[in-house]
């Protein structure tokens, strides 16, 4: 669904993403993992185009992806993205937040968005919360409820950054499971995450960055228990 060929980015001088190679196929979840710094979210904003590359391709069912050829914002639709700090509009409702995009971007129809927020809701296990407003909501159920609003545009992949990084220890859970069950479904997702338990259960392929490189790629078993590379290796020492 993804693919990213020699992807650059640079913040002036400094260059954060060196040359990134990468392919994510349908129905796969790939994990990103790496020191502070290494670039993981700039790798996530760039698939996003909430950053622009400066050199290299991105591909998005095989269609090559340019600011100048593509609206944005219908990129940013079929790549959905859940962050740290979950951004929800703190004077909408619950619903109210799930319905905002798919009515004033999408265009869709007031009823149906409903229908289908509610239905999302439901599925994250906030049956009971559609009316209240953020405010009163724990992290983990306001994490639950950004992923159903970036589910509500029907995404072809999901982006997760750190979603549990903000959340307190007991409330990491329960937005991990909303998180596999949606890699069960079969979402394509990327998720830059600290959590070795997920990244070793859910995980397709774990994806260990350094300093903007990939340093090395594979299947969660090979990188936790045999990584290739001694960089990989004391990672994962200093993590687990
Ligand atoms: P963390 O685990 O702390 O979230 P990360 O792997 O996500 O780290 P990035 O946020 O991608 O790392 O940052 C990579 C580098 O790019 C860092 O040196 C950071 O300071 C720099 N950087 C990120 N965003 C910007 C920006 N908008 N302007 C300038 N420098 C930036
Ligand atoms: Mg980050």
């Amino acid at each position: 669904i993804i693919r990213v060929d020699q992807l650059n980015k640079s913040f002036g001088d400094l260059h954060v993403l060196k040359d990134i190679d990468l392919t994510v196929m349908e129905s796969e979840v790939v994990v990103l993992i790496g020191a502070s710094g290494s670039g993981k979210s700039t790798l996530l904003r760039c698939l996003n185009f909430l950053e622009m590359k400066n050199g290299g391709d991105i591909f998005l069912d095989g269609e090559k992806i340019n600011k100048s050829t593509h609206d944005l914002n219908d990129i940013r639709q079929r790549v959905g993205m859940v962050f740290q700090h979950f951004n929800l509009f703190p004077h909408k409702t619950v619903l109210g937040n799930v319905i905002e995009a798919p009515i004033h971007v999408k265009g869709e129809n007031k009823a149906n968005a409903i229908k289908e927020g509610k239905k999302l809701l439901d599925k994250v296990g906030l049956e009971d919360k559609y009316d209240v407003y953020p405010s009163t909501l724990s992290g983990g159920q306001k994490q639950r409820v950004a992923i159903a609003r970036a589910l509500a545009m029907k995404p072809e992949v999901m982006l997760f950054d750190e979603p549990t990084s903000a959340l307190d220890p007991e409330l990491v859970g329960e937005v991990l499971s909303t998180m596999k069950e949606l890699a069960e479904e079969g979402m394509t997702m990327v998720v830059v995450t600290h959590e070795m338990g997920f990244a070793r259960e859910v995980g397709d392929w774990v994806v260990y960055m350094h300093d903007g490189r990939i340093i090395e790629y594979g299947h969660p078993n090979e990188i936790f228990d045999q990584p290739r590379e001694e960089r990989t290796r004391s990672f994962i020492s200093s993590v687990l």
